[in-house]
């Protein structure tokens, strides 16, 4: 049974439509199952279960059968959530006779649905002339191929809708909102190098010159392997010999080489094509039932990625020209990925993995450019090249929008601007409440850019320099040198005010490509202060250059990541004293900067106390802090509609963090994304936060909110949902709060797209 579920599933995985999808899995389970007739039923847009494939009733009644929720077993399956197994279907009160299936001829019924997202997408159903209980091993085996199929089945729509682009309506794809506002703009698919998956569907406008540059690169690929097998020919043993003759035949015209070409004169690109064969092929080889021929689809894969990667290198197509208002969409996009957009043409991104909190969606946000993430069924390797709208406030992608979607979406582009020019004039104002409580507005920093920004917003501080930053955008790790001379430019554009900088914090969701960690469960392992506590030539390096860099200026902060004991504090206080005193012997005129621990895991909320008796200043990574406590990875859009950042319970962590920290006389802040949410920030201040950090784009409308009222107010808002038991208490009276205030505009604009 696991061999012809994993080989149906591989099978279903590669097909290249919704209808090649259906057929593949009407065909097989009902051979797997031995049963007379098996069919989908997929629900429309009008919520209609539609017969859109089967093998067993009357092929003219696909499309035309259709069943509401209400009607027939397909209905009830549908609408209980769960299998259904009658052997005498006629005499249900749900049966229900449609005479073009030529129905009547069935007795027994097993009906599962298929559920994706806690949506109902169909219903997958076996039958069989003779009255036939289909046993509890029937019922499991049916239940987890849809729940297998299901993700493939929503994919496969998706892609589908776009084929329809053009015709009546935008398709419309959903994930997670990551950076707010819109953008619209042209899609530029990044693909990795050498990655077969994400090859952007291009056509070629030479064909004769395209089969030349694929001849070329093909044969240098064969001269390579064939020189490595020669001077490896001493060391390899006679099965790794065969391999590498086994490669160069595959490369051979007769074989691959004489595919791709068929489909480069069909008119597509050479790498477009090469990827599509290669797939074609390794899907082949996986769905085999013989180990060792499955075992080939990875060597398959290895030279697909080789040839890949020599196409690519040699491509000029491959030095990307990014249109003005691009709008970058991969698969798992990094800060070098986005850095390489030239300035000022970059307008939207879209990821179709990570979720709201997930390090590249807080780049986005403080860069300003409106995100998607984890956009799971974006079909992106077709949509190079199509005009694209990125609703960053719902987590919405359009491809090729009407003109009526586009004018709609533009009206808020404008509305945007209009609300960000309005918001200038409060630049240098102070950062108080009616009644003249002042709190501290600082800017959370990494990019360059972000300097000119903040100071520009009227930022009075940093709250927090993700040093990790040009750490990634760089191909090894930068020399002290090198990194005092980043660090001072920071600490100069801002002096006077309060830089924090943060002790390199990798791993998690941000890895250097240089030095990659490769986990099972990356977010409870080695990160943050882990890995450099275990590297201290790497700490105290990056230390010394913070100091160096503050000689004379005087407004460095080091700050501390995922501290989750005393031991770990002390041993890194240890160790910039340590920089310290040796930078002092050196002869640098360097001060001790004041020390801060970040609380961002469970047992630093408990522990607040004793680390607040042993530093300066204390800061909440309410990003970290949420994703631990609730127990959801940041990074993950599955599981996005659990990061609640306003829960109850991260709540009153803020508010014992913030008492701690004041018994013991020490000032806290707080650095997570819900420092630049209006409507949080109320409650921050509430609570007593001392400085709120975020990121320049949300600056003036958390001042905008803070200065319309008065400490009182916000402290009987703060006492009202302390109360509450649920995040969606708390959100709708926060809502109601500001709708009533007249402050909505500040939130999110509304749109009805
Ligand atoms: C946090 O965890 O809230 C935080 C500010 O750090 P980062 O988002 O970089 O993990
Ligand atoms: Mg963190």
């Amino acid at each position: 049974m696991l061999n012809s579920l994993r080989q149906i599933v591989q099978e279903v995985n590669s097909a290249p439509d919704l209808n090649a999808v259906l057929e593949i899995i009407v065909r097989r389970v009902k051979a797997a199952m031995n049963a007379d007739v098996c069919s989908v039923f997929l629900r429309n847009q009008s919520n209609v279960y539609v017969l859109m494939a089967t093998d067993g009733l009357h092929q003219n009644a696909v499309g035309k059968v259709s069943l509401s929720k209400e009607e027939g077993l397909v209905g009830y399956v549908a609408t209980r959530e769960e299998p259904i197994n009658i052997d005498d279907a006629e005499s249900h009160v749900k049966f229900q006779y449609f005479p073009e299936t030529g129905e009547e001829r069935f007795s027994s019924f097993l009906g599962a649905p298929i559920i994706h997202h806690r949506q109902v997408l169909g219903v997958l159903v076996v039958q069989q002339t003779q009255k036939r209980r289909f046993d509890e091993g029937d019922e499991a085996f049916l239940v987890t191929m849809s729940a297998q199929l299901a993700g493939v089945i929503a994919h496969a729509e998706a892609t589908g809708a776009l084929r329809g682009i053009g015709q009546k309506k935008e398709a419309r794809f959903t994930g997670v909102a990551g950076a707010s506002g819109v953008a619209i703009g042209r899609c530029v698919v990044s693909s990795p190098l050498a990655d077969l998956y994400s090859v952007p569907y291009q056509t070629c406008e030479d064909v004769e010159r395209e089969l030349d540059f694929f001849q070329n690169c093909l044969s240098d690929v064969r001269e390579d392997v064939k020189n490595l097998g020669e001077e490896l020919e001493n060391r390899l043993n006679k099965e790794e010999r065969i391999l590498f003759d086994a490669y160069l035949a595959m490369l051979d015209d007769k074989s691959l080489g004489g595919e791709v070409r068929e489909k480069i004169r069909a008119g597509l690109s050479a790498q477009y094509s090469w990827s599509q064969v290669i797939l074609e092929h390794v899907s082949t080889f996986n769905s085999m039932s013989d180990p060792y021929l499955r075992e080939r689809a990875s060597d398959v894969r290895d030279l697909g990625s080789r040839v890949l990667a020599a196409l690519q290198q040699a491509s000029s197509a491959n030095k990307r020209e990014y249109p003005d208002n691009t709008i970058l969409v991969g698969e798992d996009l990094t800060a070098s990925v986005l850095a390489e957009v030239p300035q000022g043409k970059l307008a939207g991104i879209v990821s179709l993995r990570g979720s709201s909190n997930s390090h590249i969606a807080i780049l986005a946000r403080s860069m300003g450019i409106p995100t998607v993430m984890g956009a799971v069924d974006l079909p992106f390797t077709h949509l190079d090249g199509h005009e694209l709208i990125v609703d960053g406030y719902r987590g919405a992608v359009f491809a090729d929008p009407s003109d009526a979607m586009r004018e709609q979406y533009q009206e808020i582009v404008d509305e945007d601007k209009l609300l960000v020019a309005g918001l200038e004039s409060l630049k240098d104002l102070p950062c108080e409440t009616t009644d003249k409580h002042r709190v501290a507005l600082w800017v959370n920093t990494g990019l360059k850019a972000d300097a000119i920004i903040s100071i520009e917003r009227g930022a009075e501080g940093v709250g927090l320099y993700r040093t990790e930053v040009p750490f990634m955008l760089r191909d090894r790790f930068p020399s002290e040198e090198e990194q005092r001379a980043v660090y001072r430019e920071q600490l100069e554009a801002f002096a006077p005010h309060t830089v924090t900088m943060r002790t390199l914090d990798i791993g998690g969701d941000k890895s250097l490509p240089y030095f990659p960690i490769t986990e099972d469960n990356p977010f409870l392992g080695w990160r943050g202060i882990r890995v450099t506590l275990d590297h201290p030539e790497i700490f105290l390096s990056q230390v010394r250059a913070m100091l160096k860099a503050s000689e004379g200026l005087g407004n460095l902060r080091i700050m501390l990541p995922m501290i989750s004991n005393v031991a770990e504090l002390e041993i890194a206080q240890m160790l910039i004293y340590r920089a310290y005193d040796e930078l002092l012997e050196e002869g640098f005129s360097v001060q001790m900067p004041p020390i801060g621990v970040m609380v961002e895991v469970p047992a630093a909320v408990y522990q607040a106390k004793e680390f607040a008796a042993r530093v300066d200043f204390l800061s909440v990574g309410s990003n970290d802090l949420t994703q631990y406590l609730l127990a959801v990875d940041r990074n993950n859009a599955r599981v996005a509609d659990l990061y609640h950042s306003l829960h109850p319970a991260v709540l009153r962590a803020l508010k014992k963090v913030v008492d701690d920290s004041h018994s013991e006389g020490i000032s806290v802040s707080i650095c997570g994304e819900l420092a630049g949410d209006p409507s949080a920030a109320l409650l921050l201040v509430a609570m007593g936060f001392d400085v709120l950090s975020m990121s320049a784009a949300n600056l003036l409308k958390v001042k905008s909110v803070i200065r319309a009222v008065s400490l009182e107010q916000a402290e009987k808002i703060l006492d009202e949902v302390m109360a509450f038991p649920d995040a969606e208490s708390i959100n709708r009276c926060l809502e109601g709060t500001f709708r009533e205030a007249g402050l909505t505009r500040l939130l999110r604009p509304d749109t009805d797209g």
